[in-house]
């Protein structure tokens, strides 16, 4: 079998951080161009543009997109009209109904859109969804607090509609938790802190719930100086579980169960190389939603105003 040839589109922070490493690491995944307006690699074909890539470029049997998610439908749509795969950096949209058609799109052209969740792919992830199957769920708390001038440094699209501000590393909490609990979950109530001079919220208060009526509650907050807290402890009839360090940690029944090394983006190339090979999508918009109800239920708050 021939290898997976893939463009990153939007050189940016993460694509630098952890695409390009995660492509090289897996079998079967080969990167093949980059288009970026302003970033490139020396030994690989560049373009400024998606359509300049698709148009010009080498031949490519998938792009990996790793732009803001206000410009990705677009493009999504014009790599799957060319008929290439299709990866997408969370969140995989600006709202939930722009997906429909790229899933109708994707289905026709037997291509794979793949919406991509990499905390899902921290180690310690599937064995907490594996200990709390079985077990009751008694209530459930997040802090997922971090300071987004370490972390997001002169990101103004973050700041924009359709950035999320703080749910954009909030959301990998959510595609977390809606793996490890065994029940679809929804938002009861929201309160969301805007800066005065900002588009999207630096802070946010979550109350959700299940059909069981556990409660669930999540803080986020891009305001976190010194250590930082990417933390899910779920209360069960036998005991906490602890998943820490963005699910890379697991702690349970008094013991540490999972310590291991970030190997998020390695699974997510994996996982795409496997869909790519029969033209099947994985789009999950549970989290996504939850997002979205937050935006519709939540209460907002004025606060100070942010600058970078
Ligand atoms: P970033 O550093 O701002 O990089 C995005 C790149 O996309 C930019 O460098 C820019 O490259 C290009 N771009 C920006 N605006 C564009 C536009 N209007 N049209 C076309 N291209 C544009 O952002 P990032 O941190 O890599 O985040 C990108 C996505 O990855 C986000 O959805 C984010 O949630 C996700 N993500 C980020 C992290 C993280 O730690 N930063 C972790 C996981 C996932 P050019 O100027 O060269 O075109």
């Amino acid at each position: 079998m021939t290898d997976l040839r893939i463009a990153i589109v939007g050189f940016g922070k993460i694509a630098r951080d952890q695409h390009v490493g995660a492509i090289a690491a897996v079998p079967g995944a080969t990167l093949a161009a980059v288009a970026s307006r302003n970033a490139s690699l020396p030994e690989l074909p560049h373009f400024a543009t998606i359509e300049e890539l698709l148009e010009k470029g080498p031949v490519i049997d998938a792009v990996s997109l790793c732009t803001p998610p206000q410009v990705r439908r677009a493009q999504a749509a014009a790599a799957l009209k060319a008929g290439k795969h299709v990866m997408l950096e969370k969140p995989p949209g600006i709202g939930v109904a722009e997906l429909d058609p790229l899933i109708a799109m994707a289905a026709e052209a037997k291509r794979t859109l793949f919406a991509t969740w990499h905390s899902r792919h921290a180690p310690a992830v599937d064995p907490a969804r594996q200990w709390l199957a079985g077990r009751r769920i008694t209530s459930v708390h997040i802090d997922w607090k971090e300071d987004v001038r370490v972390w997001h440094p002169g990101q103004g699209w973050i700041w924009e509609p359709g950035g999320l501000g703080v749910f954009d590393p909030g959301i990998n909490a959510l595609s977390i938790l809606t793996r490890i609990l065994p029940q679809p979950l929804f938002l009861t109530a929201a309160e969301l802190s805007f800066p005065a001079n900002r588009e999207a919220p630096i802070a946010a208060r979550l109350s959700l719930t299940d059909s069981e009526g556990v409660p669930i509650a999540a803080e986020f907050d891009f305001r976190q100086t010194g250590p930082q807290s990417w933390d899910i402890v779920v209360d069960t009839d036998r005991g906490p579980l602890t998943l820490s360090g963005g699910g890379a940690r697991l702690a349970a029944g008094g013991e540490v169960l999972v310590e291991a090394a970030d190997a998020e983006y390695r699974g997510l190339y994996r996982r795409f190389v496997e869909l790519a090979a029969t033209g099947t999508s994985d789009v999950d918009l549970m989290p996504l939603r939850l997002v979205a109800d937050a935006f519709l239920l939540g209460r907002r708050k004025i606060v100070e105003s942010f600058e970078d």
